[in-house]
């Protein structure tokens, strides 16, 4: 049993005459394992080692541990108090594994039977298994390129920058601690489609690529659940599928410089959005969700608004829809699921050019256009558009009492 956590030793005696220790928790490794006696029998020890201990310091646990502080443990912190030396062995660690390191502890102490349990052997460790596992990666010429070492599964961090990498290894997306990657400027055209392994991803750099494709799978699998910052600036984007607003963590979204005539008209949904840029891009509108927006920062500068009236553009509003859209209706409302593979191609583009009424309502040809104006101070407490006050922002509709709901009120779904 091994624990690689934050470790500080402190002696007791030394404490009670005022004299603390530097109060310093380094990384260390603390193994519970056993060594052979002469008698035949084994003694059981905890072993810390770390950079000033080496060799390892070892304390024996039967009979000699006096308390285990575990009334933080939920915060990944415990103490264990030894009698001899009179040291007491403060931890911080990864709570799961601090738990699991104390349930340990506690079989040893019950006296089960210590043959079952799995111990580690007290040797003294390497350097490199001192220095604990690797959590960063920064790779800044092509030569630091871990070609054929790998990615270690420990890395939390990886930077690889300004290396002309035309496409994300698939290793990497197999890095199941992974919380931030940053690609900035390489030449990567195409996000990759499957991110299941990625459970922990928090933070996507891929500014300054080639970045022309976004597959359904990047925004509707697993990053759904954890991705909080996407940057895809400068990157050659025309089209942001709507399937992009199923990034629902997202808090921090930059698409700057991209070559975008409209953002997703369900980008509303991101309810937890704050800041969102998409500053030099072609957008004329904004899509009629916006109004559902709550942000902290938006900043969409250089753009070619469309200044024109607020107007109904066009009514195609008939009683009834076909059944084709009937029944594409009733796949989304109810989330039936379906996999590309079994689907004709056909039908398959027709489900995916859904567009939402702002009641939520999935429609498609049987709809009305209207544009209204929105005063961006309702959706963003700090604003940056060239000093305009208000932007044209346009929704397609289901129905006549939402077209009616739509120009009274945008603001009113
Ligand atoms: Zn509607």
């Amino acid at each position: 049993m091994k624990l690689y956590a934050n470790v500080d030793i402190v002696n007791r005696r030394l404490a009670s005459h005022g004299m603390k220790g530097n109060n310093k928790k380094i990384k260390s490794h603390v193994a519970i394992g056993k060594k052979p006696l002469e008698d035949g029998q084994k003694e059981i020890f905890i072993m810390v080692s770390n950079t000033q201990q080496r060799q390892g310091m070892k304390f024996p646990i039967i009979g000699n541990i006096e308390q285990v502080f575990t009334r933080l443990v939920n915060e990944g912190k415990t103490t264990i108090r030894f009698k001899e030396p009179e040291n007491d062995l403060c931890i911080h660690g990864d709570p799961i594994e601090v738990k699991s390191f104390l349930s340990v502890l506690k079989k040893v102490l019950s006296g089960q039977d210590v043959e079952k349990l799995t111990l580690s052997a007290l040797q003294p460790l390497s350097n490199k298994q001192i220095a604990g596992p690797k959590r960063k990666l920064t790779v800044a010429k092509r030569s630091e390129y871990p070609v054929k070492e790998g990615f270690p599964q420990t890395l939390t961090h990886v930077k690889i920058n300004g290396i002309r990498l035309a496409k994300i290894d698939k290793r990497i997306l197999k890095l199941m601690n992974l919380t931030e990657l940053d690609l900035m400027e390489n030449e990567i055209e195409i996000l990759p489609e499957d991110c299941e392994a990625l459970t922990r991803l928090s933070i996507l750099n891929v500014a300054s690529n080639k970045i022309n494709v976004i597959p359904r799978g990047f925004s509707a699998g697993q990053l759904s659940n954890t991705l909080t910052s996407l940057n895809l600036t400068s990157n050659s984007i025309k089209l942001l599928p709507n399937h992009v607003c199923q990034l629902a963590q997202l808090v921090s979204f930059h698409i700057d410089e991209n070559e975008l005539t409209q953002l997703p008209p369900s980008l509303g949904n991101l309810s937890k959005l704050k800041i969102l840029t998409a500053t030099n891009n072609k957008i004329k509108f904004l899509p009629g969700s916006s109004a559902a927006l709550r942000l902290e920062k938006l900043d969409i500068s250089n753009n070619p608004w469309d200044e024109s009236q607020a107007r109904v553009v066009s009514n195609k509003l008939t009683g009834v829809s076909n059944l084709l859209e009937l029944s594409a209706c009733q796949v989304i409302t109810h989330k039936i699921k379906y996999e590309p593979e079994d689907m004709f191609p056909q039908l398959l583009r027709y489900l995916e050019s859904v567009m939402f009424c702002p009641c939520k309502k999935p429609i498609w040809n049987n709809v009305a256009r209207a544009m209204v104006k929105l005063q961006l101070a309702r959706i963003s407490s700090s604003v940056s558009c060239n000093g305009l006050k208000e932007i044209n922002m346009d929704a397609f509709l289901c129905s006549s009492k939402c077209l009616k709901t739509f120009v009274n009120n945008p603001f009113a779904f």
